[in-house]
């Protein structure tokens, strides 16, 4: 099979097949495409490397799936509404079964968020998929790393932690290990992470700042603080744990959680005035939650046990350990 045979196959709709939202769409030069009057385009770009972002071990289909939720992610933490993408695919050989499945969980996902693949480019070499993917938000409305505001909340959603005890369990690093059950569900959310991408856009207008946890929520949290020329106070008392790192160790937990990486959870800051309307749009998607902080002006984090952070009495400090994951720290 020749590359574009290969193209056509595996990633060209047929007509009435997925969304249309480009005017000129997949096999010409270009890809033509506009947002609706009104709205800006928001770009961002992300790629996975075999043994460096996924392992050997991983289902085509979930890769697939996974190599366009890491961008999806992105967009739902500027609140814009998936478009299209284009997808760059360098293969060490053309396996057809591998690239049915992969191109499955692809467009799946893809279908579900209205996103049409628009182009790309394929060649040989080792297995890397690169992905740029395009959305749009009212014009002026994108969220933002540095809108956070003295005295806002802190918010995170979903269960970070998860994807990191997956990993571990992996990695041959747990003991004790995990239980099948334990294993398969933090397992898929290593491999198969839900974008949000209805709460980005939910958020509109309510959040003041938004971030997606792709390198551990102390980390990500980082960027939105230096970005924003603020600090923050967090509790620990006030993180979501799922059941899964409820029966960890309390320090395997705090690991997974605070330094984890590769959630895809949005972190965002919200005016404590809105908490109603933020509970209430977690309530309409069904997604948890959690207030775990506020925002200082004294910049830094100052991570807290005991009652809720801000609340003053009962808290005690609690030394930040946690170190976020750097591709180029300790890179061969
Ligand atoms: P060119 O050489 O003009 O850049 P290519 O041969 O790279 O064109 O690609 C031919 C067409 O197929 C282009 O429209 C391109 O966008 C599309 N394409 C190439 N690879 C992919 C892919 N992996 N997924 C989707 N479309 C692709
Ligand atoms: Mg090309």
């Amino acid at each position: 099979m020749g590359e574009f045979d290969l193209i056509e196959t595996f990633f060209w709709r047929r007509p009435g097949q997925g969304p249309r939202r480009a005017v000129v769409g997949n096999g010409d030069d270009c890809a033509v495409i506009a947002p609706a009057p009104g709205m800006q385009l928001a770009v961002s770009t992300d790629t996975l490397v075999e043994g460096r972002h996924f392992l050997s071990t991983v289902s085509p289909a979930r890769l697939g799936h996974k190599a366009l939720a890491v961008n999806l992610s992105d967009l739902a933490a500027c609140g814009a509404a998936p478009m299209a993408f284009t997808l760059a695919l360098t293969l060490p050989r053309v396996d057809e079964v591998w690239l049915k499945g992969f191109a499955q969980g692809l467009l799946d996902l893809a279908d579900e968020h209205d996103c049409e693949l628009i182009g790309g480019d394929t060649t040989a070499g080792p297995l890397a998929i690169g992905i740029t993917v395009m959305g749009e938000v009212p014009a002026g409305q994108a969220l933002l790393r540095s809108g956070a505001q003295v005295g806002d909340d802190l918010w995170v959603s979903g269960f970070p932690g998860e994807a990191r005890l997956a990993l571990e369990a992996f990695r041959g690093s747990l003991h004790p290990g995990l239980s099948t059950e334990a294993f398969e569900a933090t397992r898929l959310a290593m491999e198969r992470p839900d974008p949000r991408v209805a709460l980005g856009v939910g958020l509109r207008g309510l959040a003041t700042a938004a971030i997606d946890v792709s390198d551990g929520l102390l980390g990500d949290l980082g960027h939105v603080l230096r970005r924003s020329r603020v600090g923050a106070a967090l509790s620990l008392d006030e993180l979501p744990v799922s059941p899964w790192l409820a029966a960890r160790s309390p320090d395997e937990r705090l690991n997974c959680i605070l330094a984890g990486g590769d959630d895809y959870e949005l972190l965002f800051t919200a005016p404590a005035g809105q908490r109603e309307r933020v509970a209430q749009l977690g309530a309409e998607l069904g997604l948890v939650l959690s207030r775990i902080g506020q925002i200082e002006a004294e910049s830094g984090l100052r991570l807290w046990r005991g009652a809720a952070a801000g609340a003053g009495e009962g808290r005690q400090p609690v030394p930040n350990r946690w170190t976020s994951f750097d591709h180029f720290k300790g890179a061969a």
